[in-house]
């Protein structure tokens, strides 16, 4: 993600005397191709010059639309809105749900910055909720913070494809009286106990951006089951009076509703991108197999090495291994950087959320200083600081996450002995 130009194919080479001295040679910042149809559609797209999700003439082919209707189905959802983010898509969410400014949002510590940004978009203020050391949020920290804290809205953050007991979540929502949005970034295809995300909460958000499950470069889908919601979304999204080519859109009379009520935010999804994107929703289940795979494979690597610590991921939380996260036990803070450091040079480029600086896509709440609160999490900044994440790219291949275990293991091992 850096623009490290490594190709993606394994390379091991020898540098040293020593057995585990080797020099990996995986792009872990690869991301994934676009299907031939896709490309195909695209360049159709390109010579017509139809780029735009809306026609005006009938006879029209409409990507966006025909996207909409296929992630709809996928999900077993109702409505569904191509927007052009995931932080998009959770903006609007927010908006739709009644947040204005001033309003207190509650939001796990452990996410991404576009995540705070959305409730910052609105006006809103974020009141953090301590997580766990399973990287989820703190349920018994979200109780006393919703009873606390005048929110009326839960934006929960499946951050890094971690999912919280979402039984507990809903029980928990309904007792507060909270509007739950999910952001499901990485969790596109998986779920909860049988429930795909998305599918808790009042609306759920989606990234299709370069680094998620699903590759346009950038783009968003946002889900609901209700018709209020759908439709605002569509004129915030920037539909005009074209809401007609939606194609996981509520009725006529819904829109009557809200018609003239609702300002434009130009946040449409383009046809192009919808057009990589449908070749690719029904590689999802295939894709979180291979994820799963690599995951797997490594995390069988780094198990029961004492002073890795790897979350407790129960039963039901039917996960999408498009990333691995893990805790480093004992080591202090020059040791986790000399661990970092030596990695790279080995190859393995992993990120650490309890960097002081802001670094690549890596940032925390001690980052975020347009929040309006300087929030008190000391739990999770504990997790952070010991907090190391790799992505797994789909072009990985078994043995080189074996080879990525090794150098990990080998080198704590080594930098928990050296002094
Ligand atoms: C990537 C990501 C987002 C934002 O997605 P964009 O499409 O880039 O706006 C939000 N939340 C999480 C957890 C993410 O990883």
């Amino acid at each position: 993600m850096e623009g490290h130009a490594r190709s993606a194919d394994v390379r091991i080479e020898k540098y040293g005397d020593s057995e585990n001295s080797e020099i990996l040679d995986i792009d872990l910042s690869n991301p994934d191709p676009i299907p031939e149809t896709g490309i195909a559609r695209v360049g159709q797209l390109m010579r017509s010059g139809r780029l735009h999700r809306y026609g005006e003439e009938s006879g029209d082919e409409l990507d966006v639309l025909e996207l909409e209707k296929e992630f709809a189905a996928y999900l077993g959802t109702q409505y569904c809105v191509a927007v052009n983010s995931c932080g998009s898509s959770l903006f609007l969410a927010l908006k739709c749900a009644g947040v204005r400014s001033g309003d207190k949002v509650l939001l796990n510590a452990f996410t991404l910055a576009p995540v705070p940004g959305a409730v910052a978009h609105c006006g809103a203020d974020p009141v953090l909720v301590e997580i766990t050391q399973d990287y989820v949020i703190d349920t018994a920290d979200l109780r006393r913070k919703a009873s606390s804290s005048n929110a009326k809205v839960l934006l929960l953050s499946h951050m890094r494809g971690h999912i919280a007991d979402m039984s507990k979540i809903v029980t928990i929502c309904n007792e507060f009286d909270l509007t739950l949005v999910e952001d499901c970034a990485h969790t596109m295809g998986a779920g909860w106990n049988g429930r795909l995300t998305g599918m808790f909460g009042a609306a759920g958000g989606f990234s299709t951006q370069s680094f998620k499950h699903i590759n346009s470069g950038e783009g968003g889908l946002l889900v609901t089951q209700d018709p209020d919601i759908a439709a605002q979304a569509i004129l915030y999204s920037g539909s005009y009076m074209l809401y007609h080519q939606h194609g996981a859109r509520p009725d006529d009379s819904v829109f009557e509703r809200w018609r003239s009520k609702i300002p434009n935010f130009s946040m449409r999804m383009s046809n192009h991108a919808a057009a990589m994107l449908r070749p690719q929703i029904p590689l999802l289940v295939q894709r979180a197999k291979k994820w799963n795979a690599l995951y797997e494979e490594l995390e069988n690597r780094l198990e029961n090495i004492p002073g890795i610590q790897l979350p407790n991921r129960p039963k039901a939380e039917e996960f999408i291994g498009s990333s691995i996260q893990f805790s480093l036990k004992g080591l202090t803070v020059s040791q986790v950087s000399a661990f970092l450091t030596t990695c790279e040079q080995r190859g393995v480029f992993l990120k650490w959320f309890g960097n002081r600086d802001a670094a690549g896509f890596t940032s925390t709440h001690e980052h975020w200083k347009f929040m309006a609160n300087s929030p008190e999490v000391p739990n999770t900044d504990d997790v952070l600081e010991s907090l190391v994440d790799m992505r797994i790219p789909l072009s990985a291949v078994k043995t080189e996450m074996a080879a990525i275990g090794d150098v990990i293991t080998s080198t704590f091992s080594e930098v928990r002995t050296a002094n």
